[in-house]
């Protein structure tokens, strides 16, 4: 299930190289394999993961994507 992983992963969202396991995703989305450093960039490519799936790794898309939680959590 995680043969293709070798070696350094890299956390799609944030970017940050992931050592060790703990608190890491991999999600399957278009026949690739995603890896999340922790729930909270799962959160996030969850809410975009066709336009993290492209490659892109905008960091407006990340501040967007964190509005919206926090309008989420804070709305009611
Ligand atoms: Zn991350």
């Amino acid at each position: 299930m995680s043969d293709e992983i070798t070696g350094s992963e890299t956390c799609v969202v944030c970017g940050k190289t992931i050592d060790g396991t703990s608190g890491v995703s991999h999600v399957a989305h278009q026949g690739r394999n995603f890896t999340l450093c922790c729930p909270i960039c799962l959160q996030m490519f969850d809410r975009a993961r066709d336009r993290f799936a492209r490659g892109e790794r905008p960091q407006s898309l990340l501040d967007e994507l964190m509005n919206q939680t926090t309008w989420k959590e804070t709305g009611r």
